[in-house]
């Protein structure tokens, strides 16, 4: 190892490589701007005329993994959406802040890569229209309950050290009494624990697998590890906890894996941390593939047997995925998480298949979206 010149510390790494930023002119002064101009010092800064958008990228200036391009977006869309479920399978009613698109991190299996073509990095940096967005939905009736999340379209943490994104939604939020945000993420960044006025209605999501399967299939990602240590972090901290297997993937080994891994978060976190544990069996769309074959990796886990879903996507046959759906829940339940633990994207069939019940059979309400709500506002 050469040792660096005494006197000259090594300049801190460009989050992310992050080699080049646009601006949509409306957003070139903007809050989010200015923290971008101090987290990102010697980045190129280029403000886009109304109506122009980043150019591609040269082949030769893409790097392997093509994502260091930050485009700080006016965006003019809807802030607040449903979760892009399906009828046809019991859905979580999550509800959707819409911060960004696209991740710094390069999972194989990421679904961003079927939603988006490109690999900029987006931000919405009209936060103030943001925040207009949603208190009109959040203070037109202070009795009606939202469980929402920002980790959908993009990872809600990886780019928190360059944007400062969670910290201003999170003091916009704490006036808002009825509302619980989930921040789902790979990345233990807890930069923003500090700005967390309210612990009881924030939580912290982290999304989990089978050890080897994520040292193999995540790239850029914390390690499990350090997302638990993470996690038992916000939870001494009074935030609640959400974790979710997803994809859950089908490989030689695969019970031993996801056994690791459930027996992993009772080394740092008590039952009681844990809000919910979603399942969610490996699916995907047919761009997925198609992107897959044209990047020139197919990794093993895509060639088991798959069917076609009722939602389009491609799914793994239903007598491959109840028996590790099954596994992981009794292996949850053994340790007082059988009422935490709910199926994404399932059809009824399939959870009494899993749990001997269907989310209408959960006592509240209202089924699986009105129980989850009622886990993540009433912890106590
Ligand atoms: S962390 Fe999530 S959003 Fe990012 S690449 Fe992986 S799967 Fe996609």
């Amino acid at each position: 190892m050469t040792a660096e010149p005494r006197g000259k510390p090594a300049p801190p790494a460009v989050p992310w490589d992050i080699r080049r930023v646009y601006l949509d002119a409306a957003a070139a002064s903007s809050p989010m701007a200015r923290r971008v101009a101090e987290t990102l010092p010697g980045v190129p800064r280029i403000v886009l005329e109304p109506g122009a958008s980043p150019p591609e990228l040269a082949p030769d200036e893409l790097p392997a993994k093509g994502k260091n391009v930050l485009y700080l977006k006016e965006y003019k869309g809807r802030f607040l959406r449903p979760c892009p479920g399906t009828r046809r399978y019991y859905c979580c009613g999550y509800q959707i802040v819409h911060i960004g698109e696209n991740c710094p991190m390069d999972c194989s299996y990421c679904i961003l890569k079927a939603y988006f073509r490109d690999n900029v990095l987006k931000v919405w940096a009209n936060q103030e229209d943001q925040f207009r967005a949603l208190h009109e939905a959040f203070g037109a009736d202070r009795s009606r309950r939202f469980r929402v999340g920002t980790g959908e379209f993009t990872d809600s943490l990886a780019l928190e050290s360059v944007t400062g994104h969670t910290r201003a939604l999170l003091d916009f939020l704490k006036d808002y009494d009825n509302v619980v945000l989930e921040l789902k993420s790979k990345k233990a960044d807890l930069s923003w624990l500090d700005a967390v006025s309210r612990p009881d209605r924030v939580l912290s999501a982290w999304s989990l697998n089978a050890p080897e399967f994520s040292r193999l299939e995540e790239g850029g990602v914390s390690s499990l590890t350090q997302r638990l240590q993470a996690a038992k972090t916000c939870a001494q901290a009074g935030l609640g906890v959400c974790l979710h297997f997803d994809p859950i993937a089908h490989f030689p080994g695969w019970k031993a894996g996801y056994g690791e891994a459930v027996d992993m978060i009772f080394d740092y976190l008590k039952p009681e941390d844990v809000v919910y544990v979603s399942l969610g069996s490996f699916r995907y769309l047919p761009e997925l593939g198609a992107r897959m074959r044209r990047e020139g990796r197919m990794p093993g886990y895509m060639a088991g047997e798959f069917v076609t879903g009722l939602d389009g996507k491609t799914r793994l046959l239903r007598s491959l995925r109840v028996p590790q759906l099954r596994f992981i829940a009794e292996r949850l339940s053994a340790r007082g998480l059988a009422r935490k633990t709910y199926l994404c994207m399932e059809s009824g069939e399939v959870w009494r298949d899993v749990f001997g019940r269907a989310p209408d059979g959960l006592g509240d309400p209202g089924g699986l979206a009105a129980h989850l709500r009622a886990l993540a506002f009433d912890r106590g």
